[in-house]
């Protein structure tokens, strides 16, 4: 037992001089499997040496035997790297334990130095240094690679964190250090792109990037790398940063056009549009917004690297400008385009860059974003104006869906103005009483009971009839109309529940739905109180429903506010589930109840069979979190054998019911049931 855990095949020295029994004490090693010789051998090819101090070996590991009364040659032994001091005296035993735990001491250190060898090599092969870091103590330890690409080869091991940030750019180096005091505690975003101080061998641009970890996780461990190719510039990287304030920007640009137009050129302004940006910007602190842009901008830029537009063309030294559109956005302003095909490539260029996610506030943001592009010409150089058509062309690509980038056309503006008019209509739908509220049951797949019914929002316009909640929602949302109107379905929900529970009909819950808007509307807690109050009905009758999209704020604060809504009793539902980008992991923090697996899953289910199992797999997720697994959109009886199969709990759709007018609700809530219980 005691053998196999020694180093194989040690050859160990001892020194005839060492011990008066140094004969038995080489027999005793021998015993014990240690390979043992005495006399002077060419002490290169030993292990391990056993001598006294006058015959102390130079370049080898080696154990001294000094007399147990000599201090001073004990100290004198040490010094000279003695890794184990003896007495001339001790027994075999003693010699042995000592010789077998110097070599395991020295297998780790070879195995550690072999490990830190190779990570070397593969770092310096791939460019890429490695970093840790201890938040509680500030302490920060940087790999050879990581030097390097730092120009910090020389620098001390203690107070790295200081050299690293006084290698930054000035201007970089207040950002750094709150980053550095949001990674540990998970909150802070995962990336952290920068310009360095100029220096003649290190690199210009650096990320440090750092994986999602557990909490409470002692050391980050990190990396770091080359962010972009070293480029000349910096006339332009002083110009990079993104223009808070829309003023300077249009100034900037206006001047831009004029230095291209001066040249017979012209500038592209693209507006990038993304709702995921929209409901982040409108909730997300100062800080955290501006980290995004700020590492937006840096991937744009990167982007446009990609399709060689570093800094300006033809020598004309116009670096992209950015700053912000009005509506959360960026807008990036780029010379030297000169066909609208390279107008259009550079659009899908940025479209494709800005998908990768970005991890910020402990989650990850994937942004779907949508470009409206223009270009200004001698018909159109007004700074302000190619912003507008920009945003137009963005608006209305994201209208039409799918489309990644749109080139602004005159026949936009029609588009926008019936727009703006649809604004108008619906800023004046509330007070003229143009809503109301249609109910689609929600039912428990194995009994048909109707156990719950969802308000749907629906628009009467004076002229256009029937307005689906699709076309306007996302107006009322942009326009903050959403709160008001939510607020609205809110009470008349509640009203109607109580009224149908008092007029003896079996007690449903309702379910409402939220926007992302409201959830972050400050005055939501009293609404719901309020609506609850009004029509006297249980808090736990009430059920709201949120997007994953609305979960994408700061997830702390929202994880708080749904614990103050569950306090009161109301429940809690994710709606469309699987259409956003988070994860069952992620939405385990918040105090969920019920998870409604958006009807694409059911549809794809039902006609792809490889894709029934992505659906079970959700259902069976969702049941171990404890969370009733709602079906939406089922629209077949197969659809239903399918969900009983998969045991769902509950659903919702076409086949069942779809959403009815509150008479008709009222007498399916009377029936009690709906499609065939389970046989
Ligand atoms: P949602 O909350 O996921 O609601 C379900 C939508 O799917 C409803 O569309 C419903 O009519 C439709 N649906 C139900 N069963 C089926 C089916 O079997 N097949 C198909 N193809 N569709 C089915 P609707 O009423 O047009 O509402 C669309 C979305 O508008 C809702 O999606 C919800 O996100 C939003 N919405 C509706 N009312 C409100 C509201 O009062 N406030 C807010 N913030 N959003 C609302
Ligand atoms: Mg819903
Ligand atoms: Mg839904």
């Amino acid at each position: 037992m005691h053998r196999t855990e020694t180093p194989q095949a040690a050859r160990v020295l001892v020194v005839d001089t060492a011990f008066p029994h140094v004969d038995g004490v080489v027999s005793g090693l021998r015993a014990r499997g240690l390979v043992a010789a005495n006399g002077f051998a060419d002490a290169a090819q030993v292990d391990l040496v056993i001598a006294g101090l006058q015959d102390a070996p130079t370049g080898v590991p080696w154990i001294a035997v000094v007399d147990a009364a000599d201090g001073a040659a004990r100290e004198q032994a040490l010094e000279r790297g003695a890794t184990a001091v003896l007495s001339a005296h001790v027994d075999v035993d003693a010699v042995a334990a000592a010789v077998e735990l110097a070599l395991r001491e020295l297998d780790r250190s070879r195995m550690h130095e072999r490990l830190a060898d190779l990570l070397a090599r593969v770092e310096a092969a791939a460019g890429v240094g490695s970093f840790e870091y201890e938040p509680a103590s500030g302490r920060l330890w940087l790999s050879a690679e990581a030097r390097r690409l730092l120009g910090l080869e020389s620098a001390r091991v203690d107070g790295l964190v200081q050299a690293v940030t006084e290698r930054l750019a000035p201007d970089e180096r207040r950002r750094f250090g709150e980053w550095l005091s949001l990674v540990g505690p998970l909150q802070g975003v995962r990336e952290f792109e920068c310009r360095l101080a100029q220096h003649a061998d290190a690199v210009e641009w650096v990320r440090f990037s750092v994986p999602l970890a557990p909490e409470g996780t002692r050391l980050v461990r990190g990396v770091i790398e080359e962010w972009e190719e070293p480029q000349s510039g910096a006339a332009a990287v002083a110009e990079f940063e993104v223009q808070p304030d829309a003023r300077a920007f249009l100034g900037a640009l206006e001047r831009a056009v004029g230095a291209a137009w001066a040249r017979n050129g012209s500038i592209a302004v693209y507006v990038v549009d993304s709702e995921e940006l929209r409901a982040f910007s409108s909730g997300a602190t100062r800080g955290n917004q501006e980290y995004v842009l700020h590492g937006l901008a840096t991937r744009m830029r990167a982007a446009l690297r990609d399709v060689g537009i570093p800094e300006g063309v033809d020598g004309a030294h116009v670096p992209p400008l950015f700053g912000r559109a009005s509506a959360g956005g960026l807008v990036v302003a780029v010379q030297g385009l000169r066909r609208h095909d390279d107008v259009l490539a550079v659009g899908a260029r940025l479209s494709s860059w800005l998908s990768k996610p970005v991890h910020v506030g402990g989650r990850e943001l994937v942004l779907d974003a949508t470009l409206g592009v223009t270009a200004s010409s001698p018909e159109c150089r007004d700074a302000e104006e190619l912003v507008r058509r920009a945003e137009t062309a963005a608006y209305c690509a994201r209208r039409q869906g799918r489309k990644r980038v749109e080139l602004w056309e005159p026949a936009m503006d029609s588009e926008a103005f019936e727009r703006l008019s649809l604004e108008m209509a619906l800023r004046r739908a509330l007070s003229r009483d143009e809503f109301v509220l249609h109910y689609q049951p929600r039912v428990e797949i194995r009994t048909g009971r109707i156990v719950g019914v969802e308000a749907l929002i629906r628009w009467q316009h004076p002229d256009l009839g029937f307005v689906a909640p699709a076309r306007f929602i996302p107006i009322a949302e942009e326009t903050g109309l959403i709160v008001p109107i939510g607020a609205h379905v809110m009470h008349t929900a509640c009203r109607q529940a109580r009224e149908w529970s008092d007029a003896g009909l079996p007690p449903v819950r309702m379910s409402v739905n939220l926007s992302p808007l409201q959830l972050h509307d400050r005055g939501l807690l009293a609404t719901i109180e309020e609506a609850l109050r009004t029509s006297a009905l249980p808090a736990d009758r009430l059920e709201l429903e949120l997007t994953e999209g609305a979960l994408m704020r700061d997830p702390a604060s929202d994880v708080q506010l749904l614990h103050q809504i569950k306090s009161l009793g109301v429940h809690l539902s994710i709606d469309d589930f699987g259409t956003g980008h988070s994860s069952l992991s992620y939405l385990r923090r918040f105090p969920v109840d019920a998870l409604k697996i958006d009807r694409s899953f059911l549809r794809d289910a039902t006609s792809r069979p490889d894709d029934a199992s992505i659906f079970s797999a959700i259902v069976l997720m969702g049941r171990s979190l404890k969370m009733t697994v709602v079906a939406e959109g089922v629209e077949t009886p197969a659809q239903l054998a399918l969900l009983r199969v998969m045991r769902a709990d509950e659903a919702q759709g076409f086949l069942l019911s779809p959403p009815v007018a509150a008479d008709r609700a009222a007498a399916l809530l009377a029936k009690g049931t709906l499609g065939q219980a389970a046989a």
